[in-house]
């Protein structure tokens, strides 16, 4: 059967693109959120309708409040989504099969995909808030690791694809990282570290983030909040000030954990 593989939050944080943000857009402001989406009409796809866009403030104001309890932080600055329609989304943030991210100045860019919205409670996710939250609060990741870590992490990043008969099916990080395991296809943490540019996106996307969770679980998210914005061997020394432990068996027991765990 053809599935449509929509890799909801394995999506890519495209810092240096120029988003194409012109209007028109409605805007709907609760708390410190700012929802921009596209008047009825406004192309061949749906716009959101005014049940879409209570739906999504309510959810994404919702997710700010669980990352920030996750994370131990107080991001209450305010936070603008732009929302495009699914026929231009592509070609305004290259995407349509999730979004983006400018951490430094709080906005989101997502594509509104009507059969998702309607099946979904959340169809944007976590993942982009995280990127904000995590950036604002901690500072500047200096590591994919640790910035796409976070992100799957705290998102308990997943995978969806949508069956022709317009079906979600979800697989959960736990399932994900069973068939790496069962594929050979776990990669160590330090090669995650410093390898992540020569990883495929979609093996080292829920790694990191099954990591990450791993270490906020085992040492705490307050001590690994302080690794977010370390390059790899201060992160190292960190984290051996920290436990006393070298990276290496830190490494070991984790890969122990996979072992035995899933
Ligand atoms: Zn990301």
């Amino acid at each position: 059967m053809k599935t449509n593989l929509i890799l909801l939050a394995v999506v890519i944080v495209f810092s240096s693109f120029k988003y194409d943000l012109s209007g028109p857009w409605n805007l709907t402001r609760q708390e410190n959120l700012v929802l921009y989406t596209r008047p009825e009409g406004f192309s061949k796809t749906p716009s959101p309708d005014s049940a879409d866009i209570c739906k999504i403030i309510s959810a994404q104001l919702q997710d700010i409040k669980k990352v920030n309890q996750m994370l131990k932080t107080s991001f209450n600055k305010e936070l603008r989504i732009y929302l495009f329609n699914y026929d231009e989304a592509r070609e305004k943030i290259r995407t349509n099969a999730g979004g983006g991210a400018k951490v430094k100045i709080c906005e989101m860019y997502f594509t509104f995909n009507k059969d998702l919205a309607s099946k979904m409670d959340d169809f944007i996710g976590m993942h982009e808030i995280v990127h904000i939250v995590a950036g604002n609060e901690l500072g500047y990741p200096s590591t994919v690791l640790m910035n796409e870590g976070y992100a799957n992490a705290v998102s308990n990043g997943y995978k969806l694809r949508l069956s022709e008969d317009g079906s979600i099916q979800r697989t959960t990080l736990e399932q994900w990282m069973n068939d790496f395991i069962a594929n050979n296809q776990i990669i160590k943490p330090s090669e995650l570290l410093i390898k992540s540019d020569k990883i495929p996106e979609h093996v080292f996307y829920p790694q990191a983030g099954y990591f990450v969770k791993w270490m906020m679980n085992m040492y705490g998210v307050e001590t690994t909040n302080t690794l977010y914005t370390l390059k790899p061997q201060k992160l190292k020394k960190k984290l051996f000030l920290i436990t006393g432990k070298e990276f290496n068996i830190i490494e070991k027991e984790y890969l122990n954990y996979l072992i035995n765990k899933l």
